[in-house]
């Protein structure tokens, strides 16, 4: 892998919990619980699992909207971790972010050509007619008409209005940017436009993508690498084509049989999993998937699996692949 991008090692999110008047401490939130990854030049990685496993608040927390609890996020070799809103300003320009819902992130009072313009004027970058220009093309970049500027975001369909979206995050010419959920709120035809746009400019651009998603057909289409996230850890991670043709993690296998298949006379065994997901507030011991896996045997309950990889460039959390004393948890 060339120098990545983004690197993540052992990032933890944690929220404490308060209750009542006093608010006095109830216990701890692990939403995001010892995550490493890396993002190289070019490439997407894929972040998938139900709702609720943490995904989103690790993009988060990655983009520094959100303080880590411990852990590093370098840019580009750059410890950003720790850095002020200030100090941290010249590195906004090489990370952006596209939300889950276009119309929500984006200001309604603002026209659309001063919504995509915004983040020039805050870097001082161009004003005036140079801006005007710069704007007018990452407009066309992104397939919407210049004389679109005028108009305010109640005006586009939500497509378009995910294409601003797309559009501002260009406009500093970043060299990741982090997408939550950016087509979950889409029609299904406008998906695969949004979705074949990002990867257009991906190619144009050199671009490198944190996806968020939990539509694994989105998912098989747009990624390079794909980490599977469970209460708040990756249990496995490697290349699309291992993760799809050939899940090693139990949990990803479940995920995997839901997925319809194109050919409607092959039929894939689904494998329900039993069980609620457990509260993030108080996972299990051991494995945090033990409680609703087929497999589970004796270890699993109490010696929580490595991280590690389990066959050449594909890692897993999994007793099945060797008991493996996990180290301390620090
Ligand atoms: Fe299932 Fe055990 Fe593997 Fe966890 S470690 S996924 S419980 S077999």
């Amino acid at each position: 892998m060339n120098a990545p991008v983004l690197e993540v090692s052992a990032l933890k999110k944690h929220f404490p919990v308060r209750k009542g008047l006093l608010r006095r401490s109830a216990g701890t939130v692990f939403a995001v619980d010892g995550v490493t990854f890396k993002v190289a030049p070019g490439e997407t990685l894929s972040l998938v699992g139900e709702s609720g496993c943490g995904k989103s608040t690790l993009a988060r927390t990655a983009m520094r909207l959100i303080e880590p609890t411990s852990g590093t996020i370098r840019l580009e070799g750059h410890d950003v971790t720790r850095l002020s809103r200030r100090e941290m300003q010249p590195f906004r320009r090489e990370l952006q972010m596209i939300f889950q819902d276009p119309f929500s992130s984006l200001n309604p009072r603002m026209k659309a050509g001063d919504i995509v313009g915004e983040p020039l004027k805050v870097h001082g970058l161009s004003g005036g007619n140079e801006k005007h220009a710069r704007v007018a093309e990452l407009f066309a970049q992104v397939g919407l008409r210049p004389a679109q500027m005028q108009s305010f975001p109640h005006e586009f369909s939500g497509g378009q209005r995910q294409r601003i979206s797309i559009a501002r995050a260009l406009a500093l010419s970043p060299k990741l940017i982090i997408a939550d959920e950016p087509v979950s709120a889409l029609d299904v035809s406008i998906q695969a436009q949004v979705i074949n746009l990002l990867m257009d400019l991906q190619q144009q651009r050199g671009l490198s993508y944190l996806f968020v998603a939990h539509d694994l057909a989105v998912v098989e289409h747009i990624s390079h690498r794909v980490a599977v996230m469970y209460l708040g850890k990756i249990v496995e991670q490697a290349e699309k084509r291992k993760v799809f043709g050939n899940p090693l993690h139990p949990y990803t296998q479940a995920l995997l049989s839901a997925v319809p298949l194109p050919n409607p006379r092959v039929k894939r065994q689904k494998r329900i999993l039993q069980g609620d997901v457990p509260s993030p507030m108080n996972p299990p011991p051991g494995c945090p998937f033990h409680t609703r896996c087929p497999h589970a045997f004796e270890p699993c309950k109490s010696v929580v699996p490595a991280f590690r990889a389990v066959a050449p460039g594909h890692e897993a959390a999994c007793h099945l692949y060797g008991v493996v004393q996990a180290p301390p948890q620090t």
